[in-house]
């Protein structure tokens, strides 16, 4: 397990790396359990310009930071940086997670594990579900990987751009062939007849996101949906997007990127310091910094 260091110590680093990163609730999040864990340990949230990555990552190894998580827009272009990268988080092709072992950095990638746990919270049962992915960034590969290994019916990835879409599918399909991956175009026909049998819908674009998203659905019509299926936004802020509102208003099973959030970070803290965060306590500290609503 990593030293955290004696209470009266100066308190081990920990952070964040992204650009923005004033929306983020990682700071109180991780604090809060820290705090709880009576651990000597700070986390914080450090906006680091594109153009800055390669020295902010020098950096974790120059000043002895312990760990870090990664977000927007450097999960891919972290990965030439590190030592090593777990394979995962290769697969994924995006690195959430960070952990100096004296000086060599590792790469990690718990959104998957995330937003998994979080489904299983929510009592989703996987195996044999349809599943349409909205999105083809990061999280929807973390997301749509896992998905296809926890032996889903289908996987059906729909996107704004849909090359990228179609490459996530190929990427998928050659990793896990004996699920069924295809890809499509957001908003198109095809998109229309995998909703009308999706057991399950995750978001994994922006849309309904505070400022250029907010009020927007990445849903076009909720009234696709079969009665039956669970509507997951990955997006917290809001907590209840459109989204999830117009879902919940039809009756539908309703789940929040914010367990997503508390999930990969408790799961971080198994490469940090060998053992799970502290979900409860960090559940509350991130309702509470985004303004305690449900
Ligand atoms: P990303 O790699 O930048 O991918 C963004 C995806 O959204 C792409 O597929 C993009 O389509 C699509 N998109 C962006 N703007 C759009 C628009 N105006 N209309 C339609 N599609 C649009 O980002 P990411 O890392 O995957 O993150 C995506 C979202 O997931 C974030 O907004 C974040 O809220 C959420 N997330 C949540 C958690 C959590 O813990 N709850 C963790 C990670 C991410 P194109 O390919 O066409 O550009």
């Amino acid at each position: 397990m990593t030293q955290t260091g004696p209470l009266g110590s100066h308190p081990r680093q920990l952070g964040l790396i992204g650009h923005p990163v004033g929306h983020s609730v990682s700071p109180q999040m991780h604090n809060a359990a820290f705090a709880q864990q009576r651990m000597n340990c700070q986390y914080t949230a450090w906006a680091v310009e594109p153009a800055s990555l390669k020295d902010a990552v020098a950096g974790i190894r120059a000043l002895g930071i312990l760990g870090v998580n990664v977000t927007i827009p450097h999960k891919e272009a972290v990965i030439p940086l590190l030592d090593e990268v777990a394979p995962t988080a290769a697969q994924v092709g995006a690195v959430n997670t960070i952990v100096n072992r004296g000086g060599r950095l590792m790469g990690y990638n718990t959104d998957g594990w995330g937003f998994q746990s979080s489904l299983e919270e929510a009592g989703v049962k996987l195996p044999g579900l349809e599943v349409v992915v909205l999105g083809a960034g990061g999280a929807a590969r973390a997301i749509a990987l896992g998905l296809a290994r926890s032996r889903v019916a289908r996987v059906v990835i729909s996107n704004r751009t849909p090359e990228r879409a179609e490459r996530l599918a190929a990427d998928i399909s050659a990793l896990v062939p004996e699920v069924p991956v295809s890809a499509v175009e957001a908003l198109s026909q095809e998109e229309r007849s995998a909703l009308i049998d999706a057991g399950l819908v995750v978001n994994c674009t922006p849309l309904g996101m505070a400022g250029a998203g907010a009020g927007l659905s990445a849903v076009s019509d909720i009234n696709l949906l079969p009665q039956l299926a669970v509507v997951y936004d990955t997006v917290y802020t809001p907590q209840e997007t459109r989204l999830l509102k117009e879902a919940r208003q039809r009756g539908l099973r309703t789940v929040g990127g914010l367990g997503m959030l508390v999930h990969q970070g408790a799961c971080a803290w198994e490469y940090w310091f060998g053992r799970r965060g502290p979900v409860s306590v960090m559940t509350e500290a991130a309702k509470a910094a985004l303004g305690g609503g449900a």
